[in-house]
């Protein structure tokens, strides 16, 4: 199976060619990514607007890129995955319209991907990982995990009930004074800081749920550098590093819940294995932390290489021959021209994108 992949939920535009035939590894022919990041620097965030009209420029032409340097025209795909939710609708939309003329015109079948399911399957593109394993998606807009059982097969075990974790650092570094985004600048000051200078809370450690909470650690964070503002550079430095330890923290608290879950629910399991997706895993001391946390509990833990963490259209294209291959995406296949992207949709609810307007 040769896929063309389409990811235009955020602020990446990315095209993708994966191709993957039954025994042997699959193999990713290209994976070209245009990170918006610039545009949206000056407002110290994602503007959906210039997101929308940014994908639009660059797709037609990182599409082509992505065919060119996979040497394939195509004639030579088998099929088209696009993201279709969730995230920005503007861009969403340009994605998926791009899917579909290409389907149109070439007869192929139109893939619908939930871009959590894309991350959720990033792992299996590089290692031999077996369902079921676990696998906690850290990144600017989400902060949970998901046991993975196969292709359209997820249960949500913990989730933020407030801010994602990738927003803590954007917020902080804001604060702080540090460039967008904020966390590779936070994990830099943090290296010169004293991570004991400010005990900052831990949201919901030590509590039998599993959940993820970030947004009193963000208030804590505020009224330190309020109560000692001007700031030093010392004191930028500081105030992140105790941020940073307070995250770390408390993430690997959190996470232990999960692989506690797992080992109870599944003792057969004979090699349980923790994957990491999202722009936060290039975090140092977090990915220091989830590997020790994995040792102490026996899991094997997979961090796949940062063009694959980060948002990019390779694991769209893979999420596409999984589903082929599970026997999902033919149905959606018949009704491709009517689908319609979705801002939201949980990927453990496995509700189909919408098929028909004004749903
Ligand atoms: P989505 O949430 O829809 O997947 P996104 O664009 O928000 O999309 P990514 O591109 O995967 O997510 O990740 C961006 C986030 O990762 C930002 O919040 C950024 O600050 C954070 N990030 C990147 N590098 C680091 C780092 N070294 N330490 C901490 N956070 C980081
Ligand atoms: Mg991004
Ligand atoms: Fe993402």
């Amino acid at each position: 199976i040769r896929m063309l992949g389409i990811e235009t939920s955020c602020d990446e535009t990315a095209a993708a060619v994966v191709a993957w035939r039954e025994g042997s590894p699959p193999r990713i022919l290209s994976n070209v990514v245009l990170s918006q990041l610039e545009e949206h620097a000056a407002f110290g965030g994602v503007v959906p607007e210039i997101a929308a009209r940014a994908h639009v420029e660059a797709l037609d032409g990182i599409v082509e890129a992505a065919l060119a340097e996979a040497d394939i025209t195509l004639d030579g795909i088998d099929a088209v995955a696009a993201t279709a939710g969730p995230g920005l609708i503007g861009g969403l939309l340009v994605g998926l319209m791009t899917a579909k003329a290409i389907a149109a015109a070439t007869g192929k079948p139109l893939i619908p991907i939930n871009h959590l399911e894309g991350h959720a399957l990033s792992a299996r593109l590089i290692g031999d990982v077996a369902f079921p394993y676990l696998i906690l998606l850290v990144s600017g807009g989400h902060t949970q995990i998901l046991l993975v059982e196969g292709p359209g097969r997820y249960e949500r075990w913990a989730s933020t009930i407030d801010d994602a974790i990738g927003e803590a650092f954007d917020k902080t570094a804001k604060l702080l004074g540090l460039p967008y985004p904020g966390g590779p600048n936070v994990e830099r000051v943090a290296r010169s800081g004293d991570p004991m200078r400010f005990d900052f809370p831990h949201p919901l450690k030590g509590e039998a749920r599993p959940d993820f909470s970030f947004s009193g650690l963000k208030t804590a964070v505020r009224q330190a550098a309020t109560a000692i503002a001007p700031l030093s550079d010392q004191d930028v430095a500081d105030i992140a590093a105790s941020f940073q330890r307070a995250i770390v923290e408390t993430l690997a608290d959190r996470v232990a819940r999960s692989l506690e879950r797992f080992r109870a629910e599944r003792p057969q399991a004979p090699a349980p294995t923790l994957v990491v997706a999202g722009g936060v895993a290039a975090n140092g001391p977090i990915r220091a932390a989830l590997l020790s946390l994995c040792d102490k509990h026996g899991f094997a833990f997979l961090a796949p290489p940062a063009a694959l963490c980060t948002d990019n259209a390779a694991m769209i294209a893979w999420a596409g021959i999984e589903r082929l291959h599970a026997g999902l995406g033919a149905d959606a296949a018949a009704d491709a021209m009517e689908l319609a992207p979705r801002s939201r949709w949980p990927l453990d609810l496995n509700a189909a994108p919408l098929v028909g307007a004004g749903k």
